[in-house]
């Protein structure tokens, strides 16, 4: 599987959090010929199914992107927006924007607003309208938009928005794609709203009802005020962020399978942020719950990183669980 290729696939649709039913359609495309079974549940988590006897393991991959929901049309056009998930003023500011009806805009910021303590109340959308019946005339209040900036591959790095967390739906696929006959009953479920606050992957896990959890995300690289891990590291087993403590058994399973398969892989000890594991273990009467994650730098701007070859270790440390001997 061509890693720029699927990913440059599922990053053209249209995917904010609560409405990622176009990244959906993508993925499941692309999971079909690899699936014994794909179902959606209500709130539009996707679930790809491969059967087996053995013990239930959830892998989760969240499929939403943050983004910008319109929340009023100023009367000269311009579109004050609130946010889905965590958006930085700094990182948003001059950046192209595109809407699901293919509306594109960029976003600046109010001339009184004060450029060292800018919040995103100053920034607005400007999609080139001249008033506000020129601008409802393309977009509605609660209409979204995301970033719209290209997939550049840098050497052995590649940098794009909304790696966190397309790449990690595609280091999924890598694994379903790869993985070999095994007994365990296999669930990749790529979960909706994470960047809300991990909203879907908690009743998706309640739905499937798994014995092992493990979340795929990105994490934090090259930043030793918030961790440890650096692009080149290779899978990062996540050992905490700021959702869960992951169990020490997962840790220590994920730690074994990347040394027998010579799998670079390094501990993730993270201080910010949360992903699904919070969300998977906590579920039902607890979930034993690990992570896999890609070191990423620039996280949540429209210029993303990471390297190729941490992708490639976190799909074959994924494939590695879903094939190994649990019992
Ligand atoms: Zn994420």
């Amino acid at each position: 599987m061509d890693i720029l290729k699927t990913l440059t696939t599922i990053n053209a649709c249209h995917g904010p959090s609560g409405d990622e039913s176009g990244v959906a359609d993508a993925i499941e495309a692309l999971a079909r010929p690899y699936a014994d079974d794909i179902r959606r549940d209500v709130m539009g988590n996707l679930i790809v199914h491969k059967k087996g006897n053995g013990p239930r393991i959830m892998f989760a991959a969240h499929m939403d992107s943050i983004g910008f929901i319109v929340s009023f049309v100023e009367e000269d056009g311009k579109l004050r927006f609130g946010r889905l998930g965590g958006l930085d003023p700094y990182a948003c500011i001059y950046t192209p924007v595109r809407f699901k009806n293919g509306v594109k805009g960029v976003i600046a910021a109010d001339d009184e607003a004060d450029e060292k303590k800018l919040t995103l109340n100053d920034l607005y959308i400007d999609i080139g309208a001249k008033s506000r019946e020129d601008a409802e005339k393309q977009v509605k209040l609660g209409d979204t938009a995301v970033y719209d900036a290209p997939a550049l591959l840098l050497g052995e790095r590649i940098s794009s928005p909304y790696l966190d967390n397309r790449i990690c739906c595609v280091a999924l696929l890598m694994a379903l794609e790869e993985m070999k006959g095994t007994k365990n009953d296999v669930y990749f479920v790529f979960t909706v709203q994470e960047e809300l606050g991990l909203r879907g992957a908690g009743p998706a896990t309640y739905g499937i009802d798994p014995q092992y959890g493990i979340a795929v995300d990105i994490t934090v690289g090259d930043e030793k005020k918030v961790g440890n891990c650096k692009l080149g590291d290779g899978a990062a087993i996540k050992v905490m962020d700021r959702s869960v403590i992951c169990h020490p058994q997962m840790v220590k399973k994920l730690e074994v399978l990347a040394k027998e398969k010579h799998i670079p892989a390094t501990l993730d000890v993270l201080r910010a942020g949360g992903t699904d594991a919070g969300a998977i273990y906590s579920s039902r009467g607890g979930v034993c719950t690990g992570g896999v994650s890609v070191p990423c730098r620039y996280t949540h701007s429209p210029v993303e990183m990471v390297e190729k070859k941490d992708v490639e270790a976190t799909a074959d440390l994924i494939q590695a669980f879903a094939e190994a001997d649990l019992d």
